[in-house]
């Protein structure tokens, strides 16, 4: 029997933490692996992409930057007119920038708006049509449980994170009946570099609010992430799939 064609998964902030942990995820299968970082350091993305292809996969590492519309809308473009298709999107990439309200700058609030949630519009409007016309898709958006519950210093990201689900529950209703299926996942305290520099006493917090009694791991979000976008999940849509070892019920 002939092997399908590999499913082109696209992850955006695939070199390291959650989006890393994905491709992982998605390298168990017949996958060729599409991941999108920024920082002009490629080291988490070289180690990524050696990762990958030691194991076999196919994989393609580009830097670039997912706020800017233009940038996104040319390499999609690029993209599809090579591989001839996409099937996957993880709209994972992020940042924080965190302060209370009292010192948060326009500078603060901007860039993580347009990194976080502009982002999502990008690259979802930029496969959206061709998702469509496959008949066929994921989508999955990374937002966190400050999207949810609201966090002291986060207003800029936690706004972000609340306008992803808005924006996943809108979408997957417009797509739905041609297929393709639109979730989010709000990870709770997750061990990724974006944690890592939090003071003690902010992660003793954290810690103390998760039933579950750890931090996450990037895989615990993988797996969620990977499950939505199989065929066992074909039934579910505009969902909010919470990973957070019960911090927020
Ligand atoms: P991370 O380790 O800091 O990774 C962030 C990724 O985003 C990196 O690959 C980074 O690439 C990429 N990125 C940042 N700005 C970008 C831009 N303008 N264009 C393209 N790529 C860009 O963070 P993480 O903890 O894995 O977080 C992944 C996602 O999960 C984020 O959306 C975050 O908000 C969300 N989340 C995390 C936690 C947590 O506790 N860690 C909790 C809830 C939600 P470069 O470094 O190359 O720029």
């Amino acid at each position: 029997m002939e092997k399908a064609d590999p499913r082109v998964v696209v992850i955006t902030g695939g070199s390291k933490g959650i989006g890393r942990a994905v491709a992982m995820k998605f390298s168990g299968e017949n996958a060729r692996i599409i991941i999108v970082h920024y920082d002009p350091d490629n080291a988490a993305s070289d180690e990524t992409m050696k990762i990958l292809s030691e194991k076999g996969v196919e994989s393609e590492s580009h830097r670039l930057d997912v706020s800017d519309f233009s940038s996104v809308k040319g390499f999609f473009e690029d993209l599809i007119s090579r591989l001839e298709r996409v099937d996957v999107l993880v709209n994972n990439a992020g940042i924080t920038r965190d302060r209370l309200l009292m010192r948060m700058t326009e500078e603060d609030w901007d860039a993580v708006l347009r990194v976080n949630l502009k982002s999502v519009f990008n690259c979802t409007v930029a496969v959206n049509r061709y998702m469509i016309k496959q008949r066929r898709g994921r989508i999955v958006n990374i937002s966190s449980v400050v999207g949810l519950m609201g966090n002291a210093g986060q207003a800029n990201y936690a706004a972000s994170k609340a306008g992803i689900i808005g924006f996943t529950k809108s979408v997957a209703r417009e797509v739905a009946p041609r297929g393709v299926t639109v979730n989010a996942v709000a990870p709770g305290f997750i061990d990724t570099e974006m944690t890592a520099g939090l003071p003690e006493k902010v992660k003793e917090a954290f810690m103390g609010q998760i039933p579950l009694g750890r931090i996450g791991k990037p895989e615990d979000v993988a797996e969620a992430v990977y499950w939505l976008c199989s065929e066992a999940a074909s039934y579910i849509t505009g969902q909010v799939i919470q990973v957070n070892g019960g911090m927020y019920m």
